[in-house]
């Protein structure tokens, strides 16, 4: 698998060539806050290494998708969202186009802040 898709929208945020307000990044993360929010806080974590989705996911990415995970409840704090329990986040990963994935970059979306925002 390539690590760089140069048709990838989400490769090339990471590589800088389309401009995004950066949440955090290191060697094997990068996230932003997403163009068209869904929520009051409401980010994008995604792998510099180009995964098309969830579904290509094996074993071997298991200690990217932990640090992505583990990652996630500070940045959401710093970003806004109000600690666990009454405030929290929803994380989404929308895989395949039944899955709402519109983006084939794997990515999670980080959302959170005061409701109403969402159902469910
Ligand atoms: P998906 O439906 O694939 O899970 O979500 C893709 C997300 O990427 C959408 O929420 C959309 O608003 C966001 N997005 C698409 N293009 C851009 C972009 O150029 N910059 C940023 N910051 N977000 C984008
Ligand atoms: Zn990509």
């Amino acid at each position: 698998m390539s690590s760089h898709d140069p048709n990838c929208i989400f490769c090339k945020i990471i590589a800088g060539q389309i401009p995004s307000r950066k949440v955090y990044e290191d060697e094997d993360i990068y996230a932003f806050h997403d163009i068209a929010p869904w929520a009051p806080v409401h980010f994008l974590m995604v792998p510099k290494l180009h995964i098309p989705s969830m579904a290509q996911v094996d074993t071997t990415h298991e200690r990217l998708l932990g640090k992505m995970m583990g990652l996630a409840p500070r940045l959401a704090v710093e970003q806004g969202c109000n600690p666990y329990p009454q405030g929290g986040f929803r994380i989404v990963c929308n895989t395949g186009a039944e899955g709402g994935q519109e983006v084939h970059h794997l990515h999670v979306h980080v959302m959170g802040g005061p409701r109403p925002w969402a159902r469910g």
